[in-house]
């Protein structure tokens, strides 16, 4: 009898693929193992077995395979019915889904280069004779290929061999590695050594009493140092003394006082060890009881809780519960509010148990995680992870749990798979048959509704953590005020006013504006051009800070212009504005104050996203100007202000979420806003102060928002009401894109009548030189998913059959955003 296997293969191919294996193999061969095949005339992939069977194939000569690469399975059974689930639902291939699952270390090609782990020390005595062999020729070559392992070891199979290895953390795969993230240093002050002596003290004091508010600083650091002889952090001086950071920063100028830095965790890994238990209110443990009998007849209950409630508390409580089980659990995250904050606060607790997978993370590292899923290690008994967590090798699954489950973020959207993580991860928590707590301030409709429909168990906490009450949210009328002249560039009188008050009270001011750059469109005012990327149908953006006009879609950049290109006067005038405007104004009103910028342009270096937190944290900066970056379950405590500079451009935003998403982040940028002690105050700037989503916002008006959207949507037929698949044709000649789109459209609405919409181009329909145009199908209740899906692939491939078409890209994006 032959032996065969199916394989799937890392490319997106329609079907698996079917290699012999020899009768020895076949008993040796695991569903989930790697092997590596020949295809095609001269590539080498790695696979995953996916079946053995005896069924030889008919339509082609199976080859035999190169290698085994593993020993025991890497991906479980449970993944492949996830996997299998994820390319249905997603209308994508399992080999996409390989690729997005798996670490890149795990798919090692023919070119994979080996280093040797200068970081770990080896006892010969501990490796087997194939491994010591390897490690020798690593003192006499910096790097080895596979090949020259093979040969080395004198054996057709290397990979095996190189697994250990890398295994036993010997050698390094030639990946990027990046440095984990190094503890933070703690700015702290001291009297500056000059003052020593009792005498020159007397005489700084006397000087200091016609400042009076530097001497207070000075006599806080007095009592301070006096009370318990521990180093004090500038931030703990400014809180004690009511002190700004610019009157610290003027003291040490003056040398009076001296900085120094020192690492936090040296200091204070005890310490927030102890500070790291806590008790529940009594609103908390009330949801928590609610939720924990939702559970009993839900499988998926829904936690919307205000900002600042304390839902990360109540997670922690329900891991807790499912730990002493032994079973793991999965708490997805939006990337972006993976900081060390949060983090660190899951480790203080819960110790080595916790396990961070995000795509930062250096390949090597995510193996690392991957393996100590695969073997149910305490070391990942808590995985804390963005998207891709949720195709980690889990073998004892007992309690998933999505924050901010509204986050767009979720949803992949290039490469395929273009997957929702949330869905993805009720459907993993369905495999397993265990709980999912989907956690928000501001749920998405499809999850309230889904409440609403008693699909989902709905637990609601309506109160801060500390009883501190809900932000204050004004709204400021633009037009009126510049009618009356009360705006200095884009601050009203109100928000100066406002900012003021809080910086001379030591708090600090979040300023959201969701455009980065400077201003966003540059136009001519002679002769109405704007500047355009060659690349894309777009205008470009100007940066003050490089002197660029940059594309925001596809990073083409160029040196600022001074005159027009097309009449050449030079009356250039730019209109809007973005981050960089923002924080150059704040410099401009509050001289004083230390202002940063948080956004895509201010955060591209390693770790810069984080380091910025610390240093807003540590009351190094007083104001923080950003993006939406700031809106992601930040938690800062000294925020007492939080102004929006324009909440228009996102209202106007061309989709059909733009209404419900303006209102979340709104929410969630308030949010932000006095959560320790006093109430907070926010401030929106908008030229609509009577819009229905900004009178909802000023109310924190959930209910009012949901109802007023899905009628919306009942009435446009849009999601939660109706299924969406997006089908995006992409190339670079117009008219393909042009005569394409409408061939598969037609032939859509043969099928689907009026549920077609478009062919449409999208706002910017060139991107990267390559022309996009979209066609919407919309799917009712009672249509059947799967039929829709089908007719949809027939069409695809009849499309693809076409010569002109073959050339133009078809994507299907299922549930799109
Ligand atoms: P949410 O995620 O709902 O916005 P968080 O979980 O971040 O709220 O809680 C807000 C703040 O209140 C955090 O600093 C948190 O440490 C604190 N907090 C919440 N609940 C408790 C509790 N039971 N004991 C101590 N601190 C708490
Ligand atoms: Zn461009």
């Amino acid at each position: 009898m032959l032996n065969f296997i199916d394989v799937i293969l890392p490319i997106p191919l329609p079907n698996l693929f079917t290699y012999s294996i020899t009768r020895a193999e076949a008993e040796f061969i695991k569903p989930g193992m790697r092997v590596s095949v020949p295809f095609g005339k001269s590539k080498i992939y790695t696979a995953i077995v996916f079946s053995i069977h005896n069924q030889e194939p008919l339509i082609y000569e199976a080859k035999e395979i190169h290698q085994i690469l593993d020993e025991t399975p890497i991906v479980s059974r449970y993944q492949f019915e996830l996997w299998q689930w994820i390319a249905d639902y997603y209308m994508c291939t399992l080999g996409e889904v390989m690729r997005a699952a798996l670490p890149n270390a795990f798919i090692l090609e023919s070119e994979t280069i080996i280093f040797r782990n200068s970081a770990t020390t080896v006892n010969d005595s501990d490796l087997k004779d194939d491994e010591f062999l390897v490690f020798e020729a690593l003192h006499h070559q910096t790097s080895l290929t596979i090949q020259d392992i093979t040969s080395i070891i004198d054996k057709k199979n290397a990979l095996p061999v190189i697994k250990r290895l890398m295994d036993k953390e010997i050698i390094l795969v030639k990946e990027e590695v990046y440095e984990k993230y190094k503890p933070k240093l703690v700015r702290y002050v001291k009297l500056h050594k000059q003052y020593a002596t009792d005498g020159r003290l007397q005489e700084l004091i006397e000087t200091l009493s016609r400042a009076p508010k530097q001497r207070e600083v000075l006599m806080r650091l007095f009592t301070l140092s006096a009370k318990d002889h521990k180093p004090i952090k500038v931030s703990e001086l400014i809180q004690e003394s009511n002190a700004s950071s610019a009157i610290i920063k003027s003291l040490v100028d003056k040398e009076i006082l001296e900085e120094y830095y020192l690492q936090t965790d040296r200091i204070e890994s005890n310490e927030s060890k102890k500070n790291s238990q806590f008790a529940l209110t009594n609103y908390q443990t009330e949801a928590l009881d609610n939720i924990s009998q939702n559970f009993k007849n839900q499988n998926i209950t829904l936690l919307k809780g205000v900002t600042s409630s304390g839902k990360t508390e109540i997670y922690m409580k329900l891991i807790e519960s499912i730990l002493v089980t032994n079973k793991q659990a999965l708490y997805l995250l939006p990337e972006i509010a993976l900081t060390t904050q949060l983090v660190q606060r899951l480790q203080d607790y819960f110790g080595e148990k916790v396990a961070v997978y995000h795509s930062r993370y250096s390949s090597n590292e995510r193996v690392e995680v991957w393996n100590h899923v695969l073997n149910n290690s305490s070391k990942a008994q808590i995985v804390i992870g963005a998207r891709s967590a949720v195709l980690l090798p889990f073998q004892n699954l007992g309690l998933v749990i999505v924050d901010e489950e509204h986050e767009q973020s979720y949803k992949q959207f290039d490469p395929a798979p273009r997957y929702h993580a949330r869905d993805t991860a009720i459907m993993l928590a369905n495999i397993f048959k265990v709980k999912t707590l989907l956690g928000s301030a501001t749920p998405s409709l499809e999850s309230f509704y889904n409440a609403q429909q008693a699909k989902y168990g709905l637990v609601e906490l309506n109160v801060r953590y500390n009883d501190v009450l809900m932000p204050d949210i004004e709204l400021i009328d633009l037009k009126d005020k510049h009618k009356r002249k009360r705006m200095k560039g884009h601050f009203s009188d109100r928000l100066i006013t406002e900012m003021t008050e809080t910086l001379e009270a030591g708090n600090q001011i979040i300023l959201f504006q969701n455009r980065r750059g400077y201003s966003p469109i540059v136009e001519c005012q002679t002769c109405g051009h704007s500047p355009q990327c060659p690349n894309c149908d777009v205008s470009l953006t100007y940066h003050q800070y490089r002197d660029q006009l940059r594309c925001h879609y596809c990073g083409y950049n160029t040196v600022m212009i001074k005159t027009c290109e097309a009449c050449g006067l030079n009356t250039l005038d730019s209109k809007g504005f973005g981050t960089e405007q923002v924080e150059k104004e704040v410099s401009t009103l509050f001289p004083e104050a230390k202002v940063a910028r948080m956004d895509l342009d201010s955060t591209r270096g390693k770790y810069s996203y984080e380091k910025l937190i610390d240093a807003f944290q540590q009351g190094d900066i007083d104001v923080l100007v950003g993006t939406q970056m700031l809106t992601k379950g930040l938690d800062f405590r000294n925020v007492k202000l939080v102004g929006v500079m324009n909440a228009d451009n996102m209202l106007n935003f061309p989709d059909f979420r733009a209404h419900e998403r303006s209102f979340q982040l709104l929410i969630q940028v308030s949010g932000r806003a006095g959560r320790t002690k006093e109430r907070g105050k926010v401030l929106i700037q908008t030229y609509n102060p009577y819009h229905n989503i900004l009178q909802q916002v000023s109310t924190n008006n959930y209910l009012g928002m949901y109802h007023e959207q899905m009628d919306d949507r009942h009435n446009f037929k849009y999601p939660p009401i109706y299924r969406l698949i997006k089908i995006t044709l992409k190339h670079r000649d117009y008219n393909k894109v042009n005569t394409g789109a409408d061939w598969f459209a037609k032939s859509l609405r043969m099928l689907f009548k009026e549920h077609v919409l478009g062919p449409e181009f999208p706002p910017v329909s060139r991107i990267r030189n390559q022309y996009h145009k979209n066609i919407l199908v919309k799917i009712p209740k009672n249509q059947s998913l799967t039929k829709t899906k089908e007719a949809i692939i027939k069409i695809n491939n009849s499309f693809s059959s076409v010569k002109d078409f073959r050339a133009v890209r078809v994507i299907l994006n299922v549930d799109s955003f």
